[in-house]
């Protein structure tokens, strides 16, 4: 019975050539279907309204139009799609960044990785940095706003990715050094104070990249497609180039899964590296791994 009378009132709606009145009502029934925060945000996006107007104003018409894209959010938003791809942007540490499907959506435990490299450069006057696997550029372009006297250079395989991150940067006004390439590949020869990654690490037969927002991110940034690996390919790389890539004293700080601390201690150690550390994110998993070449400042 339901269906039906909701059928017919869409008819009939769309025979007025609006299926909703105004802009609370759209977000009511939104919310029937979706998170009540991610509604109200599809919402304010379409109506380009702020959380003010859909409060203080609810009767605010929304066009045909506008009441169809939001339909069609709301329903891609329902079957899973990140937020961050519909409204094609993110917050990072306090700034807004371009995203796109051709990048990973910023996550917020990935701040903690600005945090740790803001630490080690605070006392370097010109440091050189190196961001590999940028993909929306959010590490290289937060780094360069928050030390200018950084020089920044970052690393992606995907040129669509490198698109985004360029335009992330020329957004905040951040002088970033951009080159296509597979992690050291386009660094030949150059060494840095601080190089800074947040690879793929899923390993790639984990349900984990099946669930969730996780099905509409590139595959290449999350995992390293090695069927039955540990998800720590792309980690191998990194590390194990990084000798050859920092000065006396430099810091690799490289993201990874919450159970992988000890494996990429150990590929620090290997590698060379020393005072390796690990630091947890905001909800307590071990998220990120550090060491030094010999010669560490701090
Ligand atoms: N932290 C992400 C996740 O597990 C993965 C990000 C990454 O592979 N760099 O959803």
């Amino acid at each position: 019975m339901y269906g039906l009378a909701a059928r017919c009132a869409r008819k009939k709606a769309g025979r007025r050539g609006s299926l909703v009145t105004g802009i609370g009502e759209a977000w009511r029934l939104a919310r029937q279907r979706i998170d009540r925060l991610d509604a109200r945000l599809l919402v304010e996006y379409v109506a380009s309204c702020s959380h003010a107007d859909l409060l203080a104003h609810p009767t605010r018409s929304l066009s045909a139009l506008q009441a169809r894209r939001l339909d069609a959010l709301v329903r891609r938003r329902a079957s899973g799609e990140p937020l961050a791809y519909l409204l094609g942007c993110a917050g990072f540490y306090g700034r807004e960044f371009t995203v796109t499907a051709d990048v990973l959506v910023p996550r917020p435990e990935t701040e903690l990785l600005v945090e740790l490299a803001l630490e080690r450069l605070r006392h370097l006057d010109e440091p050189l940095v190196a961001d590999l696997g940028t993909g929306s550029g959010v590490l290289a372009v937060s780094l360069k706003c928050l030390c200018p006297r950084a020089s920044v250079v970052a690393v992606d395989l995907s040129p669509t990715a490198l698109a985004v991150a360029r335009q992330n940067a020329s957004l905040h006004a951040a002088t970033v050094r951009f080159v296509e390439g597979d992690w050291y590949g386009p660094l030949a020869g150059d060494r840095f104070d601080l190089i800074v990654a947040n690879p793929p690490y899923v390993a790639a037969d984990d349900a984990h990249l099946e669930s969730g927002g996780l099905p509409f991110e590139p595959r290449m940034a999350l995992t390293d497609g090695v069927a039955g690996g540990d998800g720590l390919g792309c980690m191998r790389v990194i590390v194990g180039g990084s000798v050859r890539h920092l000065l006396p004293g430099g810091w690799l700080l490289i993201e990874h899964g919450h159970e992988q601390a000890v494996a990429v201690r150990n590929l620090l150690r290997q590698a060379g590296l020393s005072g390796m550390a690990t630091w947890a994110d905001l909800s307590g998993s071990e998220r990120v791994s550090g060491a030094c070449l010999a010669g560490c400042r701090d």
